[in-house]
């Protein structure tokens, strides 16, 4: 077979999940919860199987879900999606990415990705005939966005941009004025975007969610794209959504019945009931922010420097006055010697990169980082 992605490998995820399980290390590399979620979500999902809902659902969305998303954006945000012909579910956020991308790139388009990005991303776009265009953020400057490199980048091959905010894996967050200034350039053009926006619920220290929505100019050319998996502590339900004007959903539509028509049915009509209680999702930013901090105490007498995340849940440290390895070499050491495993950032790169950062997923009991921190602080 001629492979249609010769440059690509198994994921970063993958290969550390698996590290961290045959060394029996500590898994703080791949982004997922060692705790279970609210028992009332699983009672009700209890409750959807054994009701029978268990045959396809309608190729959009369970109506009831669709609904009571666009009703929690409109209280957020005062912005109305149609759930009828606005809000999608997806069969997670992947899905949601990768039928956006499907949906508006043609042969020679050119997509512009801020590295580091999820590594998603950029196969989604080679494997439908476009380019990505980098524009490289450096922790130098904590990962801000210099807004002119990003206008210098686009040229009349320009289709799409994609942004992640908070983002995976520097912990950054998007702030009003970045929407502003993506606006300006964006205003006059064809360009679309989409708001990879994940852990939209996972942002600490009062900092709002600056969803690409929020900006009008920004909100009637994007696909936000969104996972219940991070909000509820339920990552392998793969269960997420895509708000879009009803032009762009049209075409997402379209990709979405081929990928996968349509997606798992009890877990619809249970988070479209989960997600009538707001305190569901209104106690995700102080439980995140907890962890955070505990997890920072636990490493406050290591010699890893940092600056405290943002949003998302993961945290990035830098240890170059540890040592001179690569964090590929490193992330893999730790997980044999002490028995903690955590994700190198510049797999997250297109261009090769020596920054010495790596990425520590908080999203754990208090024994687990507890128990990490302790080795962490022998280094
Ligand atoms: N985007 C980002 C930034 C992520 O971290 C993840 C996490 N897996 C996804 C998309 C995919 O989400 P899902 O598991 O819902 O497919
Ligand atoms: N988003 C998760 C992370 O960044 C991983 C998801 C996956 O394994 N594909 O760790």
């Amino acid at each position: 077979i001629t492979s249609k992605q010769p440059n690509t490998g198994t994921t970063i995820f993958t290969v550390m999940s698996k590290l961290a399980a045959d060394c029996g290390a500590l898994n703080l590399s791949q982004g997922f919860p060692n705790f279970d979620c609210s028992p009332k979500l699983t009672d009700l999902v209890t409750h959807y199987l054994k009701k029978g809902m268990n045959q396809y659902a309608p190729m959009a969305g369970i109506q009831p879900f669709r609904e009571v998303i666009a009703q929690k954006i409109s209280d957020a945000y005062q912005i109305n999606y149609h759930p009828d012909t606005e809000v999608t579910i997806v069969s997670g956020a992947t899905e949601a990415l990768y039928a956006a991308i499907v949906a508006v790139v043609h042969q020679g388009d050119e997509v512009i990705l801020l590295e580091p990005c999820y590594d998603s991303y950029a196969p989604a776009v080679t494997l439908n005939g476009g380019t990505p265009v980098y524009v490289t953020l450096t922790p130098e400057n904590g990962y801000k966005i210099d807004w002119n490199v990003v206008k210098s980048k686009i040229t009349e091959r320009t289709k799409l941009i994609i942004l992640n905010t908070p983002h995976n894996p520097t912990g950054t967050v998007l702030s009003e004025d970045d929407l502003t200034q993506l606006a300006e350039i964006v205003r006059d053009t064809n360009i679309f975007l989409i708001g990879d926006e994940v852990y939209e619920h996972i942002i600490f220290d009062g900092r709002e969610h600056w969803s690409l929505l929020r900006n009008p100019i920004l909100q009637e050319r994007s696909f936000i794209c969104g996972s219940f998996g991070k909000t509820f502590h339920v990552t392998g339900w793969k269960i997420g959504y895509c708000l879009a004007p009803k032009a762009l959903t049209e075409e997402f539509r379209k990709v979405h019945q081929w990928l996968t028509f349509s997606t798992v049915t009890p877990i619809q009509y249970a988070l479209a009931d989960f997600l009538k209680e707001p305190d569901n999702y209104l106690s995700i930013p102080k439980f995140y922010q907890e962890k955070r901090d505990k997890f920072l105490t636990c490493i406050k007498d290591s010699r890893f420097t940092y600056t405290p995340a943002h949003g998302s849940f993961f945290q990035c440290v830098n240890y170059q006055n540890i040592t001179d390895e690569g964090d590929y070499d490193l992330a893999i050491r730790l997980t044999r010697e002490i028995g903690v495993a955590s994700i190198p950032v510049s797999v997250f790169y297109n261009q090769k990169n020596d920054y010495k950062i790596l990425r520590f997923c908080f999203a754990k009991d208090d024994e687990t980082l507890e128990r990490a921190g302790e080795h962490l602080c022998k280094l």
